[in-house]
């Protein structure tokens, strides 16, 4: 059932592309309340909603830095190899995954998704591998953060090596790149 609704979000990304820029744009605008409550606070809490709902749409894996919007609405985390750019060489015919031939390629689904989306071409752009260390966290929180924070790096120096690693994933999708300090790390 999973996999069918991943599947649905595919076909329609421009909708949901639609809809995260939106709520993207509305956790912007909360940023100064959520200084005042404390982003750690608000971590577990965000945490579990987003396990929720992204993991019923996009079978989300937690990452903690989503790419979706640069991946066709389709999450990459579910790619067996977890690549971050794709799709591998492996492909086989009709488009399934080499590692598992009953599942489409996540790759061939985010370059169809792609092809949808407003902002599609994201996908030409090379995405830095995945930083474990945001594993469980929330990828919305650090979208908020990260944009509230694009005019005001001074303090932010130590994540800028990463960022200024990968300008074009930077660009388009900062959350992938972050430069804005993490909270305190909530307890499971
Ligand atoms: S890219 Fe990461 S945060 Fe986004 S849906 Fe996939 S696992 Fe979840």
């Amino acid at each position: 059932r999973m996999y069918r609704i991943r599947l649905m979000a595919v076909r329609h990304s421009r909708t949901f592309e639609w809809i995260y820029a939106r709520l993207e744009n509305a956790l912007v605008r909360l940023h100064p309340l959520f200084v005042r409550i404390g982003y750690d606070r608000l971590e577990r809490p965000f945490a579990l909603a987003e396990r929720g709902v992204k993991g019923l749409l996009f079978d989300c894996r937690m990452c903690g830095q989503c790419v979706l919007s640069s991946t066709g609405m389709c999450c990459p985390m579910n790619c067996p190899k977890q690549l971050r750019n794709g799709p591998c060489g492996g492909v086989r015919p009709g488009g399934f995954c080499e590692v598992r031939p009953d599942m489409r390629c996540v790759w061939v689904l985010a370059w169809d998704g792609a092809s949808r989306m407003r902002g599609g071409e994201r996908i030409n752009n090379v995405l830095p591998p995945v930083d474990r260390r945001l594993q469980g966290s929330s990828a919305w929180l650090r979208a908020s953060r990260e944009r509230a924070h694009q005019d005001d790096l001074s303090p932010e120096r130590e994540r800028a090596a990463l960022a200024q690693a990968f300008p074009a994933a930077r660009k388009t999708e900062p959350a992938s790149a972050p430069l804005a300090s993490e909270p305190r790390k909530a307890r499971h």
